[in-house]
């Protein structure tokens, strides 16, 4: 088993294999992007899904409005893009401005482009495991441990976190009967008591939970696989402006069989599955049918 579970080499690999379909389909699926004010951790997102739309043969199409713009204007813009059907996908880029009901406006996009997977609907097929649009952070985790070939199934995974975009659906989704699933899950979060007794009965911990290098060597179970969502800028010593992830990595290196770096881990592959939604909600107006599962086997094992 590889120690570091880069997720460049797999970033590139989904790519490669979407332009290839993109190409072989003679396609271009369209994207509408939309950002809200100007957050600028927001804006370098933006940027990259925008980069990685065009290597792919994507249309990104980037709607940014001022931070004035209301929730009521939000809405007639997502009213005439769920309907439009040269868009394939919606994708709204977070964080929204704090007056914004992020529920009403979730239950405003269109199931069928709801390629961030933010409806009830499409949270809800999670549950039921029925295909569909999942959101792109939890597969992306679904992906490497299944790149790397880390067993999953009879395994203890505790995940700490519980939003509804990370934890939550991870959670239902290491519970679907399927190889790359199949765990008994355990979810932590902020009113969770003897957290470091939980974490150190994982077989493989996610942490999930925004905070800067909070997983140390004490609170991991030796030669366990560690999965780091967290993306936090930090100053370091030197007063520049880092990213770590949730976990103290170089506490906590030696003792297990492998662990994600932060920056290039789960990052790194979530835009890349961001287009991975797109092509399948093409695909799906296109009444061709892809399930998550012929996806996942086609980009890592054909
Ligand atoms: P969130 O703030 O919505 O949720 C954080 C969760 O952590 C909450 O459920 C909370 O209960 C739990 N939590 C907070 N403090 C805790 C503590 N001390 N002990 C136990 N649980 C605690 O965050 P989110 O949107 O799920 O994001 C989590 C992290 O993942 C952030 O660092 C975010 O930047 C990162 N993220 C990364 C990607 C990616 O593609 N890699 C995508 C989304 C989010």
């Amino acid at each position: 088993m590889e120690k570091i579970l880069s997720g460049k080499p797999l970033a590139k690999l989904i790519q490669s294999k979407i332009k290839f379909l993109i190409a072989q389909e003679g396609i271009q699926p369209k994207m509408l992007l939309i950002q809200v004010g100007e957050d600028p951790a927001s804006s370098y997102y933006v940027q990259n899904i925008i980069n990685i739309g065009n290597k792919l043969g994507c249309e990104v199409l980037y709607n940014q409005y001022p931070a004035n713009f209301t929730p009521e204007d939000l809405l007639t813009v997502l009213d005439y893009a769920n309907t439009d059907p040269s868009i394939n996908g919606i994708m709204l880029q977070k964080p929204l401005p704090p007056s914004f009901d992020e529920l009403k406006i979730a239950e405003s996009i269109n199931p069928q482009k709801d390629i961030d997977c933010l409806h009830p609907i499409n949270l809800g097929h999670i549950i039921l495991e029925k295909d569909g649009l999942v959101p792109c952070t939890p597969l992306a985790v679904i992906y490497i441990l299944r790149y790397y070939k880390i067993e999953v199934e009879g395994k203890h995974i505790v995940i700490i976190g519980r939003s509804s975009i990370v934890g939550k659906p991870l959670a239902n989704m290491f519970l679907w009967k399927k190889p790359y699933a199949n765990a008994t899950v355990t979810v932590c979060h902020s009113r969770t008591k003897n957290l470091k007794d939980i974490t150190c009965s994982a077989d493989i911990l996610i942490a999930a939970l925004g905070k800067p290098s909070f997983v140390k060597e004490e609170m991991i179970k030796p030669e366990s696989v560690l999965i780091d969502v967290g993306i936090n800028q930090i100053t370091d010593k030197d007063g520049n402006q880092i990213y770590v992830g949730d976990i103290d990595y170089n506490s906590c290196f030696d003792k297990v069989n492998a662990i994600t770096p932060v920056p290039g881990g789960i990052g790194s592959v979530t835009t890349s599955l961001l287009f991975l939604n797109l092509l399948k909600a093409c695909f799906t107006a296109r009444h061709i049918n892809k399930s998550i599962d012929d996806f996942l086997n086609y980009i890592l094992f054909e």
